[in-house]
């Protein structure tokens, strides 16, 4: 018997569960931990179907409770699927659903890929024009999102998808293999020659989010030696060629790097608009990891190797991802993720 749960997208509070066909309400209280007056005690109604894999949302508060930024509207109900976000009010507190068997094995989750929103040319993360709807499997869940700590053994926590001792080994075998696995499916890849692929990332944390691979098998920049100094400019000069076909390249600036630690095998170049408008951005890790210099710029990792023979990681570079938010166009410090997304909003007019 599946067991559905709601997860919240930043890990503030514990999952809630959704039995099958009984109706949940939930708004601001303890079991959420929002504390919004925005948001009502009885803000959502939920009821989950086990067996179709997916939970009726009906908002009942007045202010808008939303499914990939489309608001249902109130005493309207829309679907929920795995993958898709719903913000409890205003486009705040993000939840997932996810369908786990009753020992907590892995089987049966799975994600699909948001609709909706503005992330036009590629969604980037999920490929939502090519595929619209077309689920995802349990190995592609986002590394840096909630979904990560399913690489603990934290049974309690509200994302932990493996609680079977026995299967956590594979679960995390294969979820570290994801990259490995979309840059070989056709339904992905944007572009391949013979060197290299690109294919948009899966939770991309802006509106155009690719990432370019080499076929060679390289497992992350530490093995990066002078021998691939070649490959590097060419997967460079492809993410440089990718961006020219964005619509809006013109007013989106870009970077192209490599985060200092990835989390994911097999080496891949990130190619990311600087809007950072996207609903899988919901972590100070996530912000961190893209505008601090754990983010290392394709040219920089390039001039490195050429002089060094090798990329250079410090130790300590983790401790960037703990930094406090602070807006990467102005500087300003910002209080909360929501607090920078609305800033930014100022920056990227929508
Ligand atoms: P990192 O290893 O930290 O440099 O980042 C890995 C990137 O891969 C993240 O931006 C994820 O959103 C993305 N991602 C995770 N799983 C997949 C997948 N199966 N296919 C495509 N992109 C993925
Ligand atoms: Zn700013």
């Amino acid at each position: 018997m599946r067991v559905c749960w709601l997860v919240s997208k930043d890990r503030s509070c514990q999952r809630i569960k959704l039995p099958h066909l009984e109706m949940v309400v939930i708004g601001r209280g303890p079991e959420t931990k929002i504390t919004d007056k925005k948001c009502s005690r009885r803000q959502v109604q939920l009821k989950a179907d086990c067996n179709k894999g997916y939970v009726k949302v009906k908002q009942i508060g007045v202010n808008p409770t939303s499914i990939d930024l489309e608001d249902i509207g109130k005493d309207q109900e829309i679907k929920l699927k795995p993958g898709q976000i719903l913000h409890i009010v205003n486009k705040l507190y993000p939840y997932t659903v996810q369908f786990l068997d009753e020992m907590g094995s892995c089987a049966g989750v799975e994600e699909v890929k948001p609709k909706g929103g503005k992330r036009p040319c590629d969604e980037s993360e999920n490929n939502v024009e090519s595929m619209p709807g077309k689920p995802a499997k349990f190995g592609q869940m986002d590394p840096q999102g909630s979904s990560s700590s399913y690489k603990q053994n934290d049974s309690n926590s509200s994302t932990s998808l493996c609680q079977n001792p026995s299967r956590k080994k594979e679960c995390l075998t294969h979820w570290s293999q994801g990259l490995k696995v979309s840059m070989k499916d056709p339904n992905m890849q944007i572009y391949k020659d013979e060197r290299a692929v690109v294919i948009k990332d899966m939770y991309p944390k802006a509106r155009y989010h690719w990432l370019v691979l080499p076929w060679e098998s390289i497992s992350s920049l530490k093995a990066v030696t002078q021998q691939h100094i070649e490959l590097l400019e060419h997967m460079h000069a492809v993410g440089e060629q990718i961006i020219q076909q964005c619509p809006e390249k013109d007013t989106l600036p870009f970077r192209l790097g490599y985060h200092a630690i990835p989390s994911l095998s097999h080496l891949h170049l990130h190619v990311i608009s600087q809007d950072f408008d996207s609903p899988w951005f919901v972590t100070k890790r996530h912000w961190n990891s893209f505008t601090t210099e754990y983010f290392v710029d394709s040219q920089d990792v390039i001039e490195m190797v050429k002089k060094k023979g090798r990329v250079i990681v410090d130790v300590s570079i983790s401790q960037l991802l703990k930094l406090p938010l602070k807006c990467h166009v102005c500087k300003q410090l910002l209080p909360t993720v929501p607090k920078l997304k609305e800033h930014l909003g100022k920056h990227w007019p929508k």
